[in-house]
């Protein structure tokens, strides 16, 4: 076994090799704690049958985590300087692709397609750059690509939306995007000390297992994410004045607004907090007969 690319000796003998310097604009924090690599590594449940896709490898500290553990890795790198650098450190391991591309930019299907058909299961594992994660995990669900799900480092804050329940400070309309497509949960907190350089924000993994058919039944899903972000324009407006001011002509629709919270027994007093998933999509399905 090679010694880890993530121990703090190694990381910075790689980075002096190289002269690497790090790119805030592109989120690098790297990881230099072995032992937070193996839990999140644990907490994808991979096997030798699995694919994974990682995105941001930096200098391979996870990606060479998951090639010992599964089958394939496909691994995505914006940052054209940490090519050679990659070469370099993974070269033990034959099972990796590293693919230099915006992530956002990527036909992920067709990737799965030509590189990953030989697998049985793919997972999406990666310490995310922190100024997209959102971005990154929204195009990865809203895609429907044929994954077991996700686990992802991310800020500790965006973390605790993504898993929220309905009634907290936290849930929002990002809570209900990522439940409506995965169950969710946060598995684990990371301190700044593992990482180089120090972010400025607390860590979280998040798992996100995508559910076999999304957590409720819409005639539009648009429309449904519509009414979704509506309810929650001002968090401190009820439901119903957020309707008005947020939909389409919602003043106008002053009545069939009413009705449709009636028909979906919801008093219109109520937050947008407070309103689990299932009342989003009974209250949507009323709604889209006005407003379709
Ligand atoms: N996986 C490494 C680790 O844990 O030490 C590095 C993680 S670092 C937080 C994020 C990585 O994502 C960096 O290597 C950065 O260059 C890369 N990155 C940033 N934006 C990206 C994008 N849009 N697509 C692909 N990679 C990106």
């Amino acid at each position: 076994m090679y010694k880890d690319i993530a121990t703090p000796t190694r990381t910075k003998e790689i980075l002096a090799k190289y002269g690497f310097s790090f790119k805030k604009s592109l989120g690098q924090n790297f990881l230099i704690e072995p032992n937070i690599l193996h839990r999140i590594v644990d907490f994808a449940e991979l096997s030798e049958r699995t694919g994974v896709i990682e995105i941001g490898p930096g200098i391979g500290a996870l990606t060479e985590q998951l090639a010992r553990r599964a089958k394939k890795v496909i691994a995505f790198e914006i940052d054209q300087r940490l090519l050679p650098i990659l070469a370099d450190t993974l070269s033990p391991y034959s099972n990796v692709s590293v693919i230099h591309q915006d992530i956002l930019k990527a036909d992920v299907q067709q990737v799965i397609s030509e590189q990953l058909a030989d697998v049985e299961d793919i997972m999406v594992v990666a310490n995310l750059p922190y100024y997209v994660t959102t971005p990154i995990i929204m195009k990865l669900l809203t895609d429907r690509l044929p994954i077991r799900g996700m686990v992802v480092m991310l800020q500790k804050e965006v973390a605790e939306r993504m898993a929220a329940k309905p009634g907290t400070k936290d849930y929002g309309s990002l809570t209900i995007a990522v439940q409506y497509y995965t169950h969710a949960e946060t598995v684990m907190n990371v301190p700044r000390t593992v990482f180089v350089p120090k972010p400025n924000v607390d860590s979280a993994v998040i798992r996100l297992l995508k559910r076999e058919q999304p957590a409720v039944a819409v005639s539009n899903e648009d429309f449904f994410f519509t009414v979704v972000r509506a309810s929650f324009g001002q968090r401190r407006k009820t439901i119903l004045n957020n309707l008005m001011s947020h939909l389409p002509n919602g003043k106008q629709k002053k009545e069939q607004i009413e009705k449709a919270l009636e028909g979906a027994r919801i008093d219109p007093k109520r937050r947008g907090e407070t309103l689990t998933i299932a009342e989003f999509a009974i209250l949507s399905e009323r709604l889209y007969d006005f407003f379709s």
